[in-house]
């Protein structure tokens, strides 16, 4: 185990976090739910989430959908302005999606793996990404596994069928019960194996498998810088822990990668 010694991010562990992030071959990105409450988005745990308010969906979901396909997409049409949906649609990518999105342009963070569906990261630009629980503005096919967005598709007869091989279509958003979708899992772990620094962001990462990803590029003796509010299960696990908000802690890890890329070149 190494030391997580930091209470806070001053400048100093933002600079130590960008030197780490600077010597790494291959640096990816785990995302959660941190970064989504911090565009406006509740939470479905903990305290205010909206599972702790409603209870938690049914365990099977998928197994529900599968029953009833035409009464789930009913239910799913019907439910635009609810407590989960609304937010959804009035959230903006935050600073914290941006400065992601601008190390992937900068070729310093290869590949975002986000827990999230509220497509934000997309929203900020980020372009290498694998939304392992789906996004929820997209529509995937359970046969072919092609994913539409939701205004490609006709609605007028339920459960819609895939324009590409007619097959039972689903919202992206992974349910209780559901697989992760293969093309996903695969695009997770190809990154994560090459990975040697992960910057987790937003997350406890106690999820599985997203988490899987995060703690084996540790295991492999892989750097792991971690961006959240509180400790985490991983804070002990982690070369450098940033305590703070990722809408504010992100902005300046890239002011400081930025400076110190200068710096190198000349
Ligand atoms: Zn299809």
């Amino acid at each position: 185990m190494k030391p997580a010694d930091q209470k806070f991010a001053t400048d100093a562990h933002i600079e130590r976090a960008a030197e780490l992030i600077l010597d790494a071959e291959y640096t990816i990105a785990l995302t959660g739910a941190g970064m989504s409450v911090e565009s406006g988005i509740p939470p479905f745990r903990g305290p205010g989430g909206l599972w702790t308010k409603y209870g938690e969906p049914p365990m099977n979901g998928f197994q529900r959908f599968l029953a009833d396909p035409k009464k789930a997409w009913e239910e799913r049409l019907s439910s635009r302005n609810d407590e989960l949906y609304k937010p959804l649609s009035e959230a903006q990518p935050n600073p914290g999606h941006r400065a992601l999105a601008e190390l992937g342009h900068l070729g310093v963070v290869r590949f975002v793996i986000t827990q999230n569906i509220d497509d934000l990261h997309r929203q900020a630009g980020q372009k290498e990404m694998a939304e392992i629980h789906g996004n929820w503005k997209l529509v995937r096919c359970l046969e072919c596994g092609l994913r539409f967005r939701r205004e490609q598709i006709d609605f007028a007869e339920l459960p819609p069928k895939c324009p590409e091989c007619g097959g039972l279509m689903k919202s992206d958003t992974v349910s209780f019960g559901e697989p992760i979708p293969v093309d996903m899992l695969k695009l997770c772990a190809e990154n994560s194996a090459r990975a040697d620094l992960v910057i987790v962001a937003g997350t406890s990462a106690t999820v599985y498998p997203a988490a899987g990803f995060a703690l084996e590029v540790a295991q492999r003796g892989g750097a792991m810088v971690e961006v959240n509010l509180y400790e985490s299960e991983l804070t002990a696990l982690c070369d450098i822990s940033l305590r703070g908000a990722s809408a504010e802690i992100l902005p300046r890890l890239v002011r400081a990668i930025v400076a110190r890329r200068k710096h190198r070149a000349s």
